[in-house]
């Protein structure tokens, strides 16, 4: 019976990368477009980045261009989810009460028992980063931080670049456009 569960797992998996990988990069056709008059564009680094908070409060638009995506291709697609839940919730459902993001920009969505899916509204997301943290705290790493091009305005000097403590904000050339986690 496990070895089915984790078959079907796995094949979960599989199917949903297919569409996280679709919906990341149906971004990066609007990037090139809006990039075409500069060489390089600014990714974060996720191995590098220690969630100090700063992509938050540091970018010039009112609303960080940093948003958290999400690998479904390293997500466990736990029940629990800590990215999700605050460690004090009530009942384990979608209730406001219970949910650890600010914003409410996480969407949880039953996909087959025992598993769930974990969407990012980006519109919603202010680059906190508390999923990020508890993800890497009780989970696989599978929620991280990155810069969104459908946002960024690729300012010449990133206010968060130059603040950045561990390296991890960067320019990189726009041919690459991606830095990304579980897609290869
Ligand atoms: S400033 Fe650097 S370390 Fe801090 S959250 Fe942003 S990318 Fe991560
Ligand atoms: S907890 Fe913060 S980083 Fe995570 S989705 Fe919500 S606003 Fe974005
Ligand atoms: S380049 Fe400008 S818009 Fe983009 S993240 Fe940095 S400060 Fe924000």
């Amino acid at each position: 019976m496990k070895k089915d569960l984790v078959s079907r797992r796995k094949f979960l998996k599989k199917c949903l990368n297919a569409t996280g990988t679709g919906l990341v990069l149906g971004t990066s056709y609007a990037l090139i477009k809006r990039s075409t008059a500069t060489d390089y564009v600014w990714q974060i680094d996720p191995y590098k980045c220690v969630q100090c908070e700063r992509c938050s409060t540091d970018c010039v638009l009112s609303i960080s261009a940093v948003k958290c995506v999400h690998s479904f291709d390293m997500c466990g697609y736990c029940k629990l989810c800590y990215g999700y839940f605050k460690p004090s919730f009530y009942k384990m459902e979608t209730g406001a009460e219970n949910q650890l993001c600010p914003t409410g920009a996480i969407q949880r969505k039953f996909i087959e028992n025992p598993f769930y899916e974990y969407t990012i509204d980006y519109d919603q997301c202010i680059g906190c980063p508390q999923c990020v943290k508890a993800c890497g705290m009780f989970g696989n790493r599978s929620l991280y931080l990155q810069v969104s091009h459908q946002y960024c305005l690729n300012c010449n000097e990133c206010s968060i670049g130059k603040n950045c403590p561990s390296g991890a904000f960067k320019r990189i050339p726009v041919e690459k456009a991606f830095l990304l986690k579980g897609l290869t």
